[in-house]
């Protein structure tokens, strides 16, 4: 039987859940900064798994996944713990919206993102990095695994799909990013645990994750740990990180459900619940992984049938920005691979750099999997 789980104010009992409130600080006006938190503890013993999402305040969709999924953990029948952290920074959600959104990517208060400030401060500290800090100590450091959930931005909607973030298995190349601009992690301590071994090891755990979650698509991408950014961080102490996106354009539409399911695969995947996983009828992993941005802005007037998930082929127009007044074709947006539609933008209008596409390169699979 697990013990009773105590985060900050709450304690759950084996069997129930509870919800609470980080508190982390007050602004200048008096508005208090505070963080708000699930607790599902299970009647067995088992693995403690983080949902996260909402880093960024402009991709607030895997907090209705998180809210509907765990409405299907029943607490009486878990194998360990869930942490939810619905809203991990709640001033991008509430304040400062862009078209790309109601929200932004960074904190407002700071213009700081959450996701380059792990593990966070106490002291001397900016409020995002105080967030991550808080976080950090009371919630993520004590899970086992951690999904960590962004979607499409409220410009495009997207199917759900996993991010893992691999890294080379040599030491000395595996940690990159930095501690240049003052925030962001310190990680001269843990050289000596990141061996060779360790990364593998890690690696395929990431990679087994990638899969249970059961998106129709996985972009395996091979670079650098960050360990400012919060996968980074994780996968440096022993802590499994899936990134996934899922959901987008503030809709909630059927990417939603299928985005439910894929967090349960997880819990099914771990042990945690009963059940067969929720999978497509064939899943690929693919190297290359295109995030198709403007070059300049107008409307985005999208060709007929450029439905999420329809194959593409290179050379293809999906859509075409144009004068909102002339109707000039200012830019024709054409696929640059052979690849399947993850993510199209469903907002106007669009500035230069804003989100068009998302395409999984087909020419690029280095593994595949039908499921019967
Ligand atoms: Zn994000």
């Amino acid at each position: 039987m697990p013990s009773p789980v105590t985060i900050a104010s709450t304690t759950v009992n084996p069997g129930e859940r509870g919800f609470g409130y980080l508190h982390i600080g007050t602004l200048a006006g008096g508005t208090e900064v505070r963080i708000p938190y699930q607790v599902i503890v299970g009647t067995e013993d088992g693995p403690t798994l983080c949902l996260e999402s909402t880093m960024h305040g402009w991709e607030p969709m895997g907090a209705e996944i998180i809210r509907r999924a765990t409405q299907r953990i029943d607490p009486k029948t878990l194998k360990g713990t869930v942490l939810c952290i619905p809203l991990a920074s709640p001033m991008t959600i509430e304040f400062g919206g862009t078209i790309e959104s109601a929200g932004m990517r960074v904190n407002p208060v700071d213009v700081l993102d959450l996701n380059r400030v792990w593990p966070g401060k106490q002291v001397n500290a900016w409020l995002t990095e105080q967030i991550a800090y808080h976080l950090w100590t009371e919630i993520v450091s004590k899970a086992d695994f951690i999904v960590d959930m962004h979607d499409g931005t409220g410009a495009c909607d997207e199917l759900p799909v996993a991010f893992p973030q691999a890294f080379p298995s040599d030491p000395a190349k595996a940690i990159g990013g930095g501690v240049a601009d003052g925030t962001g992690a310190d990680v001269s301590d843990v050289a000596d645990r990141i061996t060779t071994e360790y990364l593998d090891t890690m690696k395929a755990k990431i990679r087994e994750l990638s899969i249970a979650w059961g998106s129709q698509v996985i972009w395996w991408r091979e670079k650098p740990i960050n360990p400012a950014m919060l996968s980074g961080q994780c996968a440096i102490n022993g802590i499994v990180p899936l990134v996934v996106e899922c959901g987008g354009g503030g809709m909630i539409d059927f990417t939603i459900d299928q985005g439910v399911e894929c967090t349960l695969n997880i819990l099914k995947h771990l042990g945690m619940m009963e059940g067969e996983l929720v999978l497509p009828a064939k899943q690929i992993m693919v190297e290359n992984y295109v995030v198709y941005r403007s070059l300049t802005g107008g409307f985005y007037i999208q060709e007929e049938g450029i439905e999420l998930g329809v194959t593409l082929t290179k050379g293809q127009v999906i859509g075409r920005v144009v004068d909102p007044l002339t109707s000039e074709v200012r830019e024709t947006c054409t696929s640059p691979v052979n690849g399947m539609l993850i993510s199209r933008r469903v907002r106007m209008p669009i500035n230069p750099g804003g989100y068009i596409a998302h395409i999984a390169d087909t020419d690029s699979v280095i593994w595949s999997q039908e499921n019967g």
